[in-house]
């Protein structure tokens, strides 16, 4: 990600504003996409309300697995795993 990237996105600003909410953002390790955690709660302390309300209007919902990878990279390496078993025999 360039340093102009990250100014662009209004989104960040209000993560560097809201440090805290850092840690409601997840990002695919693979593709870099970064998203809100769907399970956050409504009321984030100390700002209930307003901090998810920002969340959610600026970053889209993204799940991660376990191993960092969102649900479209999840099926990719699953699927890649999957079909090319030998390519590395
Ligand atoms: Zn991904």
């Amino acid at each position: 990600m360039t340093r102009s990237e990250r100014h662009g996105h209004e989104g960040d600003r209000y993560l560097e504003q809201y440090p805290k909410l850092q840690k409601w953002i997840n990002q695919c390790l693979l593709c870099g996409a970064r998203g809100y955690e769907p399970c956050v709660p409504d009321e984030i302390m100390p700002w209930p309300t307003a901090a998810t309300r920002i969340l959610k209007r600026f970053f889209p919902p993204l799940a991660v697995h376990e191993n960092g990878h969102c649900e479209v990279c999840a099926k990719v390496v699953g699927k890649k795993a999957k079909d090319s078993m030998c390519d590395h025999l």
